[in-house]
């Protein structure tokens, strides 16, 4: 079993040198074991941070500059346009382009996201290798049972880790993996942008049985999205056919508050990823930049037959 360490410093060895771990914003053990398995998961090394979106904001300030533009897949998180948006003072552009084909020319970072959240698009990889900016894959939502992006040729992965990889609604935390992550960790040390230890050992917990969970999770999404498909009160469904997310479409904004509130085994809130299914009207946060009779569900581990008994109750008021 690993251990948690939460010390902040280490001794000095009996000549009064510093070991691997002296002072825990620099490097702590625990850390470092879950960026170990999270590095061999997806085929890089991993550094984390604090969140997803601190990840984010780590890298575009280590990688870009004043008067660089990233270009961002629309319809991706909004959180990370928002995040995006924050850097604005300082220089750093971005322009949304469709990822399903390739990112627009004059962008130093193109950033996708896959598959998208919640629209649910997967990038065109292959045209965004080609282009000459670095490319990011905010991989949050395949995570690495499903797929690899540095194998596809992309130059970081993004984790929104509070997601799958912690995957119990218990630990706020974010991964960059890359090939080439020196420059990256010296500047989360400068900046001190350093994750805990606990959620590092929450990390390591949920790594544990994430295979296992997101098959499962994969496997009701599946089952979920056909009878989504059928059902008359139902207007759109999008499922890529991997990961645990759907967003489906109901008639309007005043169905979609009645149906999130009449689930009784899914529970009302934000979020997805974690061991408990969750379904939420996007509107509230993204506004118009989705339909108003959007719902966003995250599949949990929940018997598949008593979540779509829930589905079709709530979807009765619909
Ligand atoms: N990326 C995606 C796809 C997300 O869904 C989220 C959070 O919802 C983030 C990044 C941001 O992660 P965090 O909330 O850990 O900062």
């Amino acid at each position: 079993m690993e251990q948690l360490d939460r010390a902040t410093i280490w001794p000095y060895d009996e000549r009064g040198e510093p070991g691997p771990f002296y002072y825990s914003r620099y490097a702590s053990p625990t850390v470092v074991e879950a960026e170990k398995r999270l590095g061999e998961l997806e085929g890089g090394e991993a550094v984390l941070f604090p969140s997803g979106s601190g990840a984010a904001t780590a890298l575009v300030l280590s990688l870009l500059g004043p008067g660089d533009t990233i270009a961002l897949a629309a319809g991706a998180y909004f959180g990370t346009g928002v995040t995006f948006q924050a850097l604005a003072k300082w220089g750093l552009r971005y322009v949304e382009f469709d990822q399903t084909g390739p990112p627009p020319d004059g962008v130093q970072l193109v950033w996708l996201e896959a598959p998208s959240n919640p629209f649910l698009t997967m990038p065109d990889l292959e045209s965004a290798i080609a282009h000459p900016a670095r490319v990011v894959v905010d991989s949050t939502v395949a995570t690495p049972v499903h797929l690899r992006p540095l194998e596809h040729g992309a130059d970081f992965v993004l984790h929104s880790v509070t997601k799958y990889l912690g995957g119990h609604d218990d630990t706020l935390l974010g991964a960059v993996v890359g090939r080439d992550v020196d420059e990256l960790r010296t500047f989360r040390t400068r900046t001190g942008i350093s994750p805990a230890p606990d959620a590092a050992w929450l990390l390591l917990r949920g790594l544990k049985t994430l295979e296992l969970r997101v098959k499962r999770q994969t496997e009701t999404a599946t089952d979920l999205a056909e009878r989504l498909r059928a059902h008359p009160k139902v207007v759109t469904v999008r499922y890529p056919g991997i990961g645990g997310l759907i967003s489906f479409d109901v008639a309007d904004g005043a169905a979609a508050r009645r149906v999130e509130t009449s689930t009784r085994l899914v529970v009302n809130a934000t979020s997805l990823g974690g061991v408990t299914s969750v379904m939420e009207s996007r509107h509230r946060w993204e506004g118009d930049r989705v339909p108003t009779g959007l719902l966003r569900f995250s599949a949990g581990l929940e018997d598949p037959d008593a979540l779509w008994a829930d589905l079709a109750q709530a979807l009765e008021t619909a």
